[in-house]
């Protein structure tokens, strides 16, 4: 056991100069555990070293995902879902701004000393900048997504340092996987989790590519993202609307962009975060909310009253798409617009909606995922791989090699 006198082992540890190889190696997510001194935990923490998130959804859920479950298979153990958007939305923000507003609501209410978020450089609106934010102008001002990987983790020393003890972290899955694993290390009284589900992210560098291979004006986006009518939404800086269709993607030119370490991901919904906000299980113009556990929907119930709520749905049968979807990625198909938007009409027309629209992306990431781990690192496979994320991938026939 630890004496009071003698300090934690991790801070005579030393975090990793800036663009050193980190343990992950072409896998690491930089995440930012690595850039701080609790890099002296990451063979245990990495998520990409050690995949362990069974255990640690019993230490922060109380119980594993019930695999006899498929609810609990696909979106990890939970005790409601529901949809939900805010009575007045936040401007600028991804969506409706509930992650915002849940962070601010905390930070007033005193239930929390400071809240880990991402703003962005001051030069460019996509670089991500994690801070720990003390008041809700910090907290507005990290609204919005950043889709390019982000050091939020790179902040962890500045929590013990300022000696923080109530705290929110605001995170995507690979970024909370560590932190579960070094949570008892951080001093904290109280740690508050509230997760976004995250897929396909990239460098800033890949981002770049992305905009510019798929917008007609990559310089003026200020937000976007792959919606639920099967169409990618750009804003632009004059508030103006683009949508490009997924099966017009120029597949080709960006099968390259994605981070290797998201192509190898099986933690698409943040398994471990106590609140879940994303899109994907609502149907359109809806949030989608996960709730973990009792903390979870303690953080829920501080917004209630300002959120319009309904039941979650599900319509539809993901499965063929699915299945059919698994060669056209491995040959880069790319069809004609004409026919991109076609069947982007005819998809959403008759297409998966709400929950079996979330079950549609899983398994596509998943299917895709599996393949990249068992061809570039097969010997990580077995244990890489969690058992839900194995039983999802065994309802489709996948190419032998
Ligand atoms: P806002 O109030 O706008 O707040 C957004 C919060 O996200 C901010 O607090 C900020 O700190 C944090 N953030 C921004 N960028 C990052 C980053 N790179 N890493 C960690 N935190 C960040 N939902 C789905 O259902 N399906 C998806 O496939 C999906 N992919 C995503 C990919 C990324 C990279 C991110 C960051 C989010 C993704 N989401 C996805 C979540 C979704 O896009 C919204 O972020 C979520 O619904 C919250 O919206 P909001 O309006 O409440 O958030
Ligand atoms: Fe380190 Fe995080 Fe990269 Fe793993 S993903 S090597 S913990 S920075």
């Amino acid at each position: 056991m630890t004496s009071l006198q003698e300090p934690a082992k991790h801070l005579k540890a030393k975090a990793m100069k800036p663009g050193g190889r980190r343990p992950a190696k072409e896998l690491c997510s930089e995440c930012g555990l690595c850039d701080t001194y609790y890099i002296h935990y990451v063979k245990e923490a990495c998520a990409f070293l050690n995949q362990q998130i069974a255990e640690l959804e019993a230490e922060a859920h109380g119980r594993r995902r019930n695999l006899d479950n498929w609810d609990d298979v696909y979106f990890g153990v939970h005790q409601d879902m529901m949809q939900a958007k805010k009575k007045q939305p936040i401007e600028g923000a991804q969506w409706t701004g509930i992650v915002s507003t849940i962070a601010i609501e905390m930070l007033n209410r005193g239930l929390v000393e400071g809240v880990v978020c991402v703003q962005n450089s001051k030069e460019d609106r996509f670089q991500p900048q994690p801070v720990i934010a003390r008041t809700p102008e910090e907290i507005l001002a990290a609204r919005v997504n950043k889709p390019t990987l982000s050091p939020n983790l790179s902040i962890l020393e500045q929590i013990e340092q300022s000696n923080l003890k109530k705290l929110l972290v605001i995170g995507v899955g690979c970024q909370i996987q560590a932190l579960r694993s070094v949570e008892k290390e951080l001093g904290l009284e109280k740690l508050y989790v509230l997760g976004t589900p995250c897929v396909d992210n990239v460098t800033r560098a890949g981002l770049q590519k992305f905009l510019e291979t798929t917008s007609k004006s990559p310089d003026t986006v200020v937000y976007y993202e792959f919606m639920q009518d099967f169409r990618v939404h750009f804003k632009h800086e004059d508030g103006s609307l683009e949508t490009v269709p997924f099966f017009g993607l120029n597949t080709k030119e960006l099968k390259n962009i994605f981070a290797p370490s998201c192509l190898s991901c099986f933690d698409y919904v943040n398994s471990l975060a106590d609140l879940v906000v994303g899109y994907m299980g609502a149907t359109f113009g809806w949030q989608w909310i996960v709730v973990r556990n009792e903390t979870g929907q303690f953080m829920l119930d501080l917004v209630r009253d300002q959120l319009d709520t309904q039941p979650v749905i599900a319509q539809g049968n993901r499965k063929q798409a699915v299945q059919q979807s698994i060669p056209a990625y491995d040959k880069a198909v790319t069809l004609p617009m004409w026919a991109a938007k076609l069947m982007g009409v005819v998809i959403d027309k008759i297409g998966p909606r709400g929950l079996e629209y979330a079950r549609f992306s899983i398994d596509s990431h998943f299917t895709r995922n599996y393949l990249y781990v068992k061809r570039n690192h097969p010997e990580k496979l077995d244990a890489h791989v969690p058992d839900f994320a194995k039983k999802i991938v065994e309802q489709y026939h996948l190419p032998n090699s």
